[in-house]
């Protein structure tokens, strides 16, 4: 599952456990990006601050693991080469990529997009507000998968503990404490 994971919260959590569930995975991979092509505008938090918070939020749970492989190649993340470098580090595996239905809708902007189909099956998870728009996506290319609806987004996140408001229960208590600790999001500009 990649992700911005700033900061990683429950809708991030709740889709990896019901994908695992539903698609009998052995093992979701968390994988922090590096620096979000789609993202070069904002704001992101150094990605050790985002890998960290990570581990800690899937610390407990033995099947979620946490990966490096993004944010310690240079440049500027695309999907094709997350999926490479962890078909390396698992020959054999049959790898499913989740990910929110919003950004599998943009599956067909990614860098080579068309050798995605054959590096990992695509699965889709719905989000509140939006539906997977399948126009252009090859046929049996992407499973979708309606998991709770949560409405729980990073943008949130950081919005409330700018603010001052509450991120408890949104986020696991430990990236709540870690927020609070390193004084994250503090000096963030309106988004
Ligand atoms: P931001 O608000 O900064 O865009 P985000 O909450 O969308 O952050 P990302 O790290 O961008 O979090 O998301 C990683 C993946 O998780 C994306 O594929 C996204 O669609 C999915 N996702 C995010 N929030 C939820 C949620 N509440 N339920 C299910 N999937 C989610
Ligand atoms: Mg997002």
């Amino acid at each position: 599952m990649g992700g911005t994971f700033d900061p990683i919260h429950h809708g991030h959590l709740v889709a990896a456990s019901e994908a695992a569930a539903h698609l009998g995975l052995d093992e979701v991979v968390f994988v922090p990006t590096g620096r979000p092509g789609f993202k070069q505008h904002q704001d992101v938090t150094p990605a050790e601050h985002r890998y960290l918070m990570s581990v800690v939020a899937t610390a407990s749970n033995p099947r979620f693991t946490v990966s490096r492989v993004d944010i310690d190649r240079p440049g500027l993340t695309y999907t094709v080469d997350t999926l490479r470098d962890l078909r390396e580090q698992r020959p054999g595996a049959d790898l499913y990529f989740i990910s929110g239905a919003d950004a599998i809708e943009q599956i067909l902007t990614w860098k080579d997009a068309e050798k995605l189909w054959d590096m990992a099956h695509f699965v889709a998870v719905t989000r509140p507000g939006h539906r997977l728009s399948v126009d252009g996506l090859p046929v049996g290319g992407v499973t979708t998968l309606e998991v709770p609806a949560l409405a729980i987004s990073s943008t949130d996140c950081r919005r409330r503990a700018r603010a001052g408001q509450p991120v408890w229960y949104l986020v696991p208590d430990g990236v709540v404490q870690y927020i609070a600790k390193h004084g994250l999001y503090r000096g963030l500009h309106d988004e």
